[in-house]
């Protein structure tokens, strides 16, 4: 579509104007060349700087969890070098095994590698102590305010210029990640956070990975939350692509219609049944690759005709233009579904575009004359994200090596590092809460 410079939407409306994140936020102070691990030691800082200079190293205190993801806590801080409000996040359980080891750094490398404003990155690493003692990764990233899911079951308004600008933005941010050969795996409205202004960040990288082209290739079928796992993965398909995440985005985009979960199942197999409800039996040649048993399942139970018009009835905002996008990413062959940067070319998103580039994005800008746009309003990645180093990881040890030198070399000549005061009270309390999730993810990945 063709924007002109006069173009205005109305108003971009705050969201979340009784926002409780504005609270106190945790005070900092610098110290000297010193820092300790966990365990207490002291131990030198690697970056000894010209005091005439550069400022010693920064202590960050956490001050409150804000959200837990995948794997991992995050907390609000303050970054003490410049005041502003950061999220920090805890990587935790690195070394355990060289399974974990390899997820932790390619979450850390795509942290650092995304550049894109629909997609959360990493503003920085603290600073790791000496390698002996090197056992956890802290990453700081843009603080947002919220998330979809909190937005989608607060009884805040929820205009279709809302449903648009969001939509608008989980795809634009996709399109991106699914352009660098990304494919998140766990798209789901707590994933996506919000501010209030309405701007929306893709986030939580830790069961992502890189595209598989061998279609003969195993990939794990561990992935996504249950109520926006796609077919393919529910029937056990051994290898899937990056439509796993346009059926997630398309539960999502109904959810925010309704307000309400769109599949909400007590099991895999039910959350299979309520597809098949609405869309009806699939094709024998939509289960082609589908197991054997999901497959006899499927073919065992009643012939459904499919009954796609209740999506008109989610709300006043499920327009024709509304449910035929919505009917294009939810579709059960993968094959056949829309792709994230197909859907960006549909008339249902062009307010939101509209919206999003007139006076929330950072790409285009205003001139007294109007509006000056940019060439692209759906960048993709200028280059794919490489996973090669990972070939070359074959022992803890040696992970840890490599990503103590990753971060090493990432921070270097940047800005005066930082690292956290483990002897503060904050600290203290962001450790215990990290312990505690810790251990309610692991019993969770038993069963
Ligand atoms: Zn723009």
């Amino acid at each position: 579509m063709a924007f002109h410079g006069s173009s205005r939407p109305t108003v971009c409306g705050n969201l979340f104007p009784g926002s409780d994140l504005g609270h106190k936020y945790f005070c900092v102070n610098t110290t000297t060349g010193t820092t300790s691990t966990g365990g207490g030691a002291a131990i030198p800082q690697p970056h000894s700087n010209p005091a005439s200079e550069v400022p010693s190293p920064a202590e960050m205190e956490p001050d409150r969890p804000i959200g837990y993801g995948a794997f991992g806590v995050v907390w609000s801080v303050t970054d003490p070098r410049n005041g502003r409000k950061v999220a920090l996040k805890k990587m935790p359980n690195v070394f355990q095994n060289l399974v974990s080891c390899k997820r932790v750094f390619r979450e850390l490398r795509m942290l650092c590698f995304f550049k894109h404003d629909n997609v959360l990155s990493a503003l920085d690493i603290l600073q790791p102590p000496q390698i002996d003692c090197f056992e956890e990764i802290y990453v700081i990233t843009e603080l947002m305010q919220s998330d979809l899911h909190k937005v989608i079951v607060s009884p805040q308004p929820l205009t279709t210029d809302h449903i648009k600008v969001f939509l608008y933005q989980i795809l634009r941010g996709l399109k991106y990640l699914h352009s660098a050969g990304i494919l998140h795996r766990d798209i789901k409205p707590g994933n996506l956070l919000v501010n209030s202004n309405c701007l929306l960040k893709i986030c939580d990288f830790g069961l992502a990975r890189v595209e598989e082209p061998d279609p003969s290739r195993h990939m794990t079928q561990e992935v996504v939350t249950q109520y926006y796992r796609a077919p393919e993965v529910l029937m056990g398909c051994q290898h899937y692509t990056s439509s796993i995440d346009v059926w997630s985005v398309g539960c999502i985009f109904a959810e925010l219609l309704g307000r309400r979960i769109l599949f909400q199942a007590q099991s895999p197999i039910q959350q299979l049944d309520l597809i098949t409800d609405l869309l009806g039996t699939p094709p024998l040649s939509a289960m082609a690759s589908a197991c054997e048993g999901a497959r006899a399942h499927i073919l065992r139970g009643p012939h459904k005709p499919p009954s796609l018009s209740v999506l008109y009835m989610l709300s006043d905002g499920a327009t024709h233009e509304a449910v035929h996008l919505l009917c294009r990413m939810l579709v059960f062959d993968p094959a056949k579904r829309i792709s994230g940067s197909d859907a960006l070319s549909h008339p249902y998103l062009d307010e939101g575009r509209l919206r999003y580039h007139t006076c929330m994005c950072k790409c285009c800008y205003s001139v007294p004359s109007g509006r000056v746009y940019t060439r692209d309003f759906e960048p993709p990645a200028d280059r794919p994200f490489s996973h090669n180093y990972e070939q070359s990881m074959h022992s803890v040890w040696q992970g840890k090596e490599l990503i103590h030198r990753f971060i090493t070399e990432h921070q270097q000549g940047k800005r005066v590092p930082l690292c956290i005061n483990p002897q503060s009270a904050a600290f203290k309390t962001f450790i215990r809460s990290t312990a505690w999730h810790s251990s309610k993810v692991s019993r969770k990945e038993e069963r």
